[in-house]
């Protein structure tokens, strides 16, 4: 049998616990027989300590050459600054559609058995932030405007990845999550759209809809009547972390970034400043994006493997980071799933 060769990838490690979570996610692919060749380059704060500049040329040129990316968590300033390096690179491989599964892995928690698949759309919506101020009476920012922006094109495009995504997975349903009744063109053409591409699917991946304030409420009431969920930008970033908080949270939410020139793999959660630098954060977010990712480049053996590594860690072994409820470091985490590989 011949040795499946590397796939030329670039890795990210990102901001804050970056450095120590794709260590440990690098450590572990490495076991599976290093199906991805790294090129590592530096975003964000990183990158500018390294080359005044948050999204370098270099990086930019690597992501054009493998199409592929794993990307540790980039950190953002809030109000001022530079502009989110995470929305540019969306933007400038025209990363269109937001994957975000989330599945329990651990029993005893708040809810059993969740399977929810959100699909974001990545590219328009109120997240474009066109925004600017007015000035009144020598305040400046006086009033605040921004401008959502929704193609019809764009809704297309993202609930056909949906419904593709459905049947390719044999999921039953797609709810169409919106707030049509107020924001009446933005999401209301979103919806339309949405449902004109149900129609395509009719018989083999059902449809129906919710208003985002309901879905939010219902999510927490009876989470299992969802299995992927289609929204705008700006719905789909808050339910997502609503979705993964039903799973045990942040370190066990993964993300693939999918579009027309290239895939970028990360986690759903952020730089986690509270812990960078402690070899307490938990790796499974990045490592569960990593196995998202082999399923991009069809390894799907490789994917299985790492998966089922973690379940056992998880489930049989009980190592637990600490958002997890345990105590282990991210290295004791590291090494347990090593052994089980
Ligand atoms: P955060 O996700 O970094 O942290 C929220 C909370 O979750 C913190 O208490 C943190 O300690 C905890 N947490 C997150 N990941 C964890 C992990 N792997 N293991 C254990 N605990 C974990 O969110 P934030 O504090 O709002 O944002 C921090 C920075 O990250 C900001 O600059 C933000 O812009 C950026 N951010 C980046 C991304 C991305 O790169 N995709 C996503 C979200 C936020």
């Amino acid at each position: 049998m011949s040795i499946p060769q590397s796939i030329p990838a670039t890795l990210i490690p990102g901001d804050g616990i970056g450095s120590e979570i794709t260590t440990a996610v690098v450590e572990i692919l490495d076991a599976l027989g290093k199906p991805f060749a790294w090129e590592i380059q530096q975003g964000g704060v990183a990158a500018i300590e390294e080359s005044g500049d948050p999204l370098p040329l270099t990086l930019l040129d690597s992501i054009r050459r493998t199409r592929l990316a794993l990307k540790g968590p980039l950190a953002t300033p809030v109000g001022g600054g530079f502009r989110s390096v995470n929305v540019r690179l969306r933007e400038e491989f025209k990363l269109y559609a937001n994957l975000r599964p989330a599945r329990t892995l651990i029993s005893g928690g708040r809810y059993e058995d969740i399977d929810i698949v959100l699909v974001r759309e990545n590219l328009e919506g109120l997240y474009v932030g066109f925004e600017h101020y007015i000035p009144i009476d020598g305040d400046p920012h006086a009033v605040a405007i921004s401008s959502g922006v929704n193609t019809r094109a764009g809704s297309r495009r993202i609930a056909e990845f949906a419904f593709d995504y459905a049947l390719k997975h044999a999921r039953k349903k797609v709810t169409i999550v919106h707030k049509a009744n107020v924001l009446k063109a933005l999401t209301g053409m979103f919806l339309d759209t949405a449902y004109e591409v149900a129609k395509k699917y009719e018989g083999k991946v059902a449809a129906d809809d919710r208003i985002v304030d309901a879905c939010a409420m219902q999510l927490v009431l009876k989470p299992w009547q969802f299995d992927v969920i289609l929204t705008t930008n700006l719905f789909g970033d808050i339910l997502s972390d609503e979705i993964a908080g039903l799973v045990g949270g942040l370190g066990m939410a993964p993300g693939a970034n999918i579009g027309v020139d290239a895939a970028i793999f990360e986690a759903v959660h952020g730089s986690a400043p509270d812990i960078a630098g402690k070899g307490i954060a938990n790796p499974l977010a990045l490592l569960l994006a990593a196995a998202m990712m082999l399923d991009h480049v069809e390894r799907h053996d490789a994917a299985k493997n790492l998966r089922a590594a973690i379940d056992g860690t998880l489930r049989i072994d009980g190592v637990r980071t600490g958002d997890l409820g345990g105590t282990a470091t991210t290295r004791d985490i590291t090494q347990a799933i090593l052994r089980r590989l």
